[in-house]
């Protein structure tokens, strides 16, 4: 009871518990999948690695997809196999997860970062272009958010500049660009199965490929820089191996890999579900004031990893993240400028101002939940609480 006598108005949050920005669906048959390894013969390198990667090649429209053990390994070796070394550059886009520029420095080269368009937070070509020195071996671009970059665009730069285009197509699982699959849109497709991403083994990344000689390098990479495994030296009937070049142990196992094939036939209609979420909150927000989705290009397939949004510049991104936090909404940000983080702000000695584009739109920016078992009345909720801390 207060003083005055009348009783403290409740103050309800929206929800009970937390709705997280995002989370896997694992199902009895993913469930089984992974009991019936545990029974067999084989744990790690046995069938079930070459059966996922001929699923993940064949739904991703490429010749190769060759699995590793995080989307992280993915990209290392996706750039160790293109020779990515000391001296050389890397063109990675400004907004993105750290992973995509760490691939870069753990080749010994420099992550050069080019500004983001305003109003996708996709790589801007045009940036691309003026990042480009002798020096450049390769140009990352990052499907932000799960919506294919404009790979026309980013095509006609790297046939011009003779230069290998990755698709860090960690988001993008499922989505396509002119009806071709994401895997198929660069030379080297880097994909991480990480609970929160579209499909999931734990852990785990593939990297996909129509190139012959890539793929051969990055199964030797993944494997020790050792040239033949276990099977095949059984079935020459000897015991010799040769380890030709310095590798990693970047294995996948047939535990994950089983898990990988029972969630890979599941993915169309997790991303259909994800297209509706996002369309639900797409209605809701066609005339508020208070946000403004990110721009989707007609060309673009989007496969919704993440619904990102532009707050009004005048409301308090901090404030307005803590108030729905305290509503249960997982609200997230998704991301700081790579180059602002310590690590490269030492090493690199970069500050604010490099990329102003990325820099504007990282202070307005939140992610809102979307994930394929949410409900109807989550999303609802969501909208209503974003209303409700916004027009305080
Ligand atoms: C998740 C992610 C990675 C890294 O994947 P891990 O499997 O966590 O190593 C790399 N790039 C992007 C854009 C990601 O979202």
């Amino acid at each position: 009871m207060s003083l005055s006598g009348s009783p403290k108005p409740e103050v309800h949050s929206t929800r009970e518990t937390l709705l997280p920005y995002g989370r896997q669906t694992i199902e009895d048959d993913d469930l089984e999948a992974v009991v019936a390894v545990l029974r067999s013969a084989w744990l790690t390198t046995g069938p079930k690695v070459p059966e996922f990667e001929q699923a993940f090649a064949e739904f991703t429209g490429t010749a190769h997809a060759v699995a590793v053990c995080n989307g992280t390994a993915a990209l290392h070796c996706a750039m160790a196999a293109l020779g990515v070394g000391p001296g050389d550059e890397v063109i990675v886009p400004a907004i993105t997860f750290v992973a995509t520029a760490n691939a870069a420095v753990y080749c010994g080269a420099t992550p050069v970062f080019a500004d983001v368009e305003a109003d996708t937070l996709l790589i801007d070509p045009a940036d691309v272009e003026r990042k480009i020195t002798p020096r450049t071996r390769a140009i990352a671009a990052v499907d932000y958010a799960g919506q294919p970059c404009d790979w026309d665009a980013l095509g006609a730069i790297a046939a011009k500049q003779r230069l290998p285009l990755i698709d860090d197509a960690c988001h993008a699982l499922g989505g396509s660009w002119r009806d071709r699959p994401v895997g198929s849109l660069a030379d080297l497709n880097t994909f991480s199965l990480h609970p929160v991403k579209p499909i999931t083994t734990g852990e785990g990344g593939v990297i996909t490929t129509n190139d012959d000689a890539l793929a051969h390098k990055m199964r030797v990479f993944r494997g020790h820089g050792i040239t033949s495994d276990f099977r095949q030296r059984e079935k020459a009937g000897g015991w010799a191996y040769e380890m030709a070049e310095l590798g990693f142990n970047y294995r996948l196992s047939d535990l994950q890999c089983a898990l990988g094939l029972t969630q890979l036939r599941k993915l169309p209609q997790w991303i259909a579900r994800r297209q509706e979420i996002a369309a639900q909150y797409d209605r809701a927000f066609a005339d508020a004031s208070f946000l403004t989705p990110l721009r989707v290009r007609a060309e673009a397939s989007h496969g919704y990893h993440l619904y990102s949004v532009q707050l009004a510049p005048e409301l308090d991104r901090a404030a307005v993240f803590r108030a729905l936090r305290a509503e249960n909404i997982g609200v997230n940000v998704h991301y700081m400028p790579v180059y602002l983080h310590p690590f490269y702000q030492e090493k690199f000695g970069h500050r604010a101002g490099l990329c102003p584009v990325a820099e504007a739109a990282y202070a307005r920016l939140l992610t809102l939940p979307v994930f394929p078992t949410m409900t109807d009345q989550d999303v609802a909720d969501v909208v209503h609480a974003l209303e409700r801390v916004t027009c305080r």
